[in-house]
């Protein structure tokens, strides 16, 4: 059965309270999603309550990325509705109505994603909104947060001006449309306020951020602030805390953040998702195809910040990949020496125009690719890895236990990349930024002796 997400930080007094189910599917960008609503809900003084039987209306955030995230929200939506009944609908899979209600016909309402407004009037209309109450109301100032308390995920944009033919988030969530700047510092700035020490800067193009509007100027702190990543980040660097953006594409402007990471003001860390190297492939694609450039731009990226982590994804098996266009892919990724790599076997998305591409790869040689690229990036993480032998790095603690405690250095973002193993350091608190010295080192995770 699946879990619903169990917010409810401040037990209700009242029988009376409006009660709402929460169930949160997909990925970290969904994850913002559900934490705009519940901030609203428990705003507005409902209670979120971690079951079936106790809600009053269960809502499902969606995911519609790929196939069996489809399945995955379709089955959740049937579940809701058997244990509870009343159940409203949202998030990406929420775009495509007519396949929910073929499925779901009992569905009470569907909207697509960020639709927080339409989600809250819905349930205010099914579930009417209880009269609020200061004293009662302890709803915390940052809003409800569902990753761990000290780091959270600012989400600066919706959707992508992009086209890639193997993607279809562009269809199901539109173009790009940049949040006002103030509004998203605003946000960073509570978040800080309520304990958070990493702030993660998500959105499907993050260096594209301002383009829908020109870049137009904003205001903060009753200062003008321009609508651009570079702005953002020199606004989020005063913060004090660390700063880390995912999802950038190395457009040339992307120079202008690296000496703000040369000086220690944001995270020297760019997670830039490049999907392949063979300009054939990326054509296919409907990428930037400059490979040349990018290794250009990595290089001189590290002349300026040393210490900058880069890492990236890649797509291998993609439809006409032949054994050469995968070579140039190895020959890249031996150049570039990234530092963190995730990489996926290409799976035919349903709605993706890449579906209609000739010469597909079968599967046998997908995974034969797969593993040699994985044990060539291997290698290469941990000959990056063993150069960190012997520096001092700072550590952010996310885990503490009888044994020990587990960190995240600059170079790792939560869940994706490596950790940093504290061994008999119990004492540390969760949260808490520390100097720590390398003591050892295998392919993805580091082991240290706090200073
Ligand atoms: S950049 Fe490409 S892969 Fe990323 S969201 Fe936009 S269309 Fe999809």
């Amino acid at each position: 059965m699946s879990t619903l997400l169990d917010n409810n930080n401040h037990p209700s007094t009242e029988n009376t309270t409006p009660k709402i189910g929460f169930l949160s599917l997909g990925c970290p960008k969904n994850l913002v999603d559900s934490e705009r609503i519940l901030t609203e809900l428990r705003t507005e003084g409902y209670d979120v309550v971690p079951s079936y039987d106790d809600a009053d209306l269960v809502i499902v955030n969606t995911c519609g990325f790929i196939d069996s995230a489809v399945q995955e929200s379709l089955e959740a939506i049937g579940e809701a509705l058997n244990e509870n009944g009343k159940v409203i609908v949202t998030g990406c899979l929420g775009a495509r109505e007519d396949q929910i209600r073929e499925v779901h016909p009992k569905v009470l309402e569907i909207t697509g994603p960020h639709s927080y407004e339409q989600v809250l009037s819905h349930v205010h209309h099914y579930v009417p909104k209880p009269v609020h109450n200061p004293f009662l109301s302890l709803t915390p100032a940052q809003g409800v947060k569902l990753t761990p308390k000290h780091y959270a995920y600012l989400k600066i944009s919706e959707g992508c001006n992009h086209r890639c033919t193997f993607c279809i988030i562009p269809s199901m969530r539109g173009d790009l449309d940049s949040r006002e700047i103030g509004s998203v510092l605003d946000e960073a700035k509570r978040l800080v306020a309520a304990g958070v020490r990493e702030l993660l800067v998500i959105s499907q193009d993050t260096s594209a951020y301002g383009v829908d509007v020109k870049h137009r100027t904003g205001f903060w702190n009753g200062s003008p602030v321009k609508t651009s990543m570079v702005s953002l980040c020199e606004q989020l660097a005063k913060l004090g805390v660390w700063v880390r953006l995912h999802y950038v594409y190395p457009y040339p402007h992307v120079d202008d953040v690296i000496p703000l990471m040369a000086e220690g003001k944001i995270l020297p860390y760019l997670d830039i998702p490049l999907q392949h190297a063979s300009p054939k492939i990326l054509k296919l694609m409907k990428r930037p195809g400059a490979v040349e450039r990018t290794l250009e731009r990595i290089k001189r990226w590290r002349e300026i910040c040393p210490e900058l982590t880069l890492r990236s994804t890649f797509i291998v098996g993609f439809p006409g990949e032949t054994e050469e266009d995968f070579s140039l892919l190895l020959d890249f990724i031996r150049e570039a020496r990234l530092d963190r790599v995730g990489c996926f076997k290409y799976s035919p998305v349903e709605g993706a125009a890449a579906n209609e591409l000739a010469d597909p790869v079968p599967e046998a040689i997908q995974e034969e690719r797969y593993h040699r690229f994985m044990q060539l990036q291997q290698q290469i993480s941990a000959e990056r890895l063993q150069e960190k032998m012997g520096k001092t790095i700072a550590v952010i603690i996310d885990e503490v236990d009888e044994e020990g405690a587990i960190g995240r250095s600059m170079a790792d973002a939560p869940e994706i990349d490596g950790s940093v193993y504290l061994n008999g350091h119990t004492s540390l608190k969760v949260g808490e930024i520390i100097k720590a010295t390398v003591t050892h080192a295998d392919e993805y995770d580091l082991w240290a002796e706090a200073l």
